[in-house]
């Protein structure tokens, strides 16, 4: 039986709690990325990058791991008005479900994500699943186990994506960099650095095609910070200083004050024979598609109206937004810096905060 009372009634509960602010909270994520597609579309830029956005698991019909509202289809629908083929990435710790669920039966857009598999939430992305109707084999799943290092990911993910690029040849890009994939995270079990997760942004730039950047799942906080800030950089094309600057969070990045953090001396679950199978299974999977799949626009919404508006003022913003943050979630946690956000079923917020083993301090 279904959670009862409002919950129920409008599909939320469990790990998706009503707070103060969840409507322009959605509004914020969803119209940011949404708006990244339009500029994108409008060729008004070249990448665009939307950190509120990646919420990549919630569904047409109801509310999923911390996601109320898909950002992420939204605006794949919004560049599939002007662009043939949209890729879409995902390297969250968890599978993209909603995503992949929206786009399972066209060819218009592939899906691609890299996640940890087996006894996690949300419990979808077996490396079989690959789509359906004229989607099959537009869908990837690259189903990775715990304390997968740098190097180990690097390897796969560009043996992957080259031959995606090859045989798909995406006019657009959109990657989802939900940071719960790095080492130390509060929810993740894979080992890698904000360098080894920002390679994922670096490679997939240099095929010189248009790009969406998304945030997504997260949890030791101040990492997240790191690893989006050092994305930014990457995405511009600016090497910054890893000794961070004083800033009003400076105490939380201590003891280091680093940008950078260092994977941890943990198991790399993945074998080498594990990870050979895995890239051989997923290329065979891309050797059966068309190439280049043709595809034809069909009748679509007119595009919004709205004049282009000034770019906003971060410093001058009505005092009110804050409180898109200040939802109940991110109260209840007083003693450490890590505010989080509970993603699993399994996991429950009281649960996570028990367990500090993971905690990078
Ligand atoms: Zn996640």
């Amino acid at each position: 039986m279904g959670p009862t009372g409002p919950s129920g009634r409008f599909n939320v509960g469990e790990d998706c709690p009503v707070f103060d602010g969840l409507f322009p909270f959605c509004q914020a994520s969803a119209g940011g990325s949404i708006g990244a597609a339009v500029k994108l579309n409008r060729g008004d830029a070249d990448i665009t990058v939307n950190w509120a956005g990646g919420l990549h698991h919630a569904k047409k019909g109801e509310a999923s791991g911390f996601c109320y509202v898909n950002d992420i289809v939204l605006a794949i629908l919004e560049l599939l008005k002007f662009h043939r083929r949209v890729l879409y990435v995902d390297i969250d710790v968890h599978h993209g479900d909603g995503v992949e669920e929206a786009f399972f039966t066209t060819n218009r857009v592939m899906t691609c994500s890299f996640h940890k598999y087996g006894d996690f939430f949300p419990g979808t992305g077996h490396i079989t699943d690959v789509g359906a109707g004229e989607g099959k084999h537009y869908a990837l799943n690259v189903p990775l186990s715990d304390g997968i290092d740098d190097d180990t990911f690097r390897d796969l993910f560009q043996c992957i994506i080259k031959k995606v690029m090859e045989v798909y040849q995406p006019d657009v890009v959109v990657l989802q960099c939900g940071a719960d994939s790095l080492a130390g995270d509060r929810l993740g079990c894979f080992n890698l650095s904000v360098k080894g997760h920002a390679d994922c942004l670096r490679y997939l730039r240099s095929f010189n095609i248009p790009m969406m950047v998304l945030g997504g799942g997260g949890y030791t906080i101040r990492n997240v910070a790191r690893c989006w800030c050092y994305e930014t950089a990457v995405a511009v094309g600016v090497e910054p200083d890893n000794k961070l600057p004083y800033n009003d969070y400076y105490e939380y990045f201590g003891p280091d004050y680093n940008l950078h953090i260092q994977p941890r001396s943990v198991e790399n679950l993945n074998s080498t024979k594990d990870l050979e199978n895995i890239k051989s299974m997923i290329l065979d999977h891309l050797s059966k598609i068309e190439h280049v799949p043709s595809t034809q626009f069909h009748d679509r919404p007119s595009d919004p109206e709205a004049p282009e508006q000034e770019e906003e003022d971060m410093d001058k913003r009505p005092p009110q937004r804050s409180r898109l943050w200040s939802g109940g979630a991110y109260e209840s946690d007083t003693e450490d810096p890590d505010n989080m956000k509970t993603e699993t079923n399994d996991l429950s917020a009281s649960s996570v905060m028990k367990d500090e083993s993971n905690d990078d301090s």
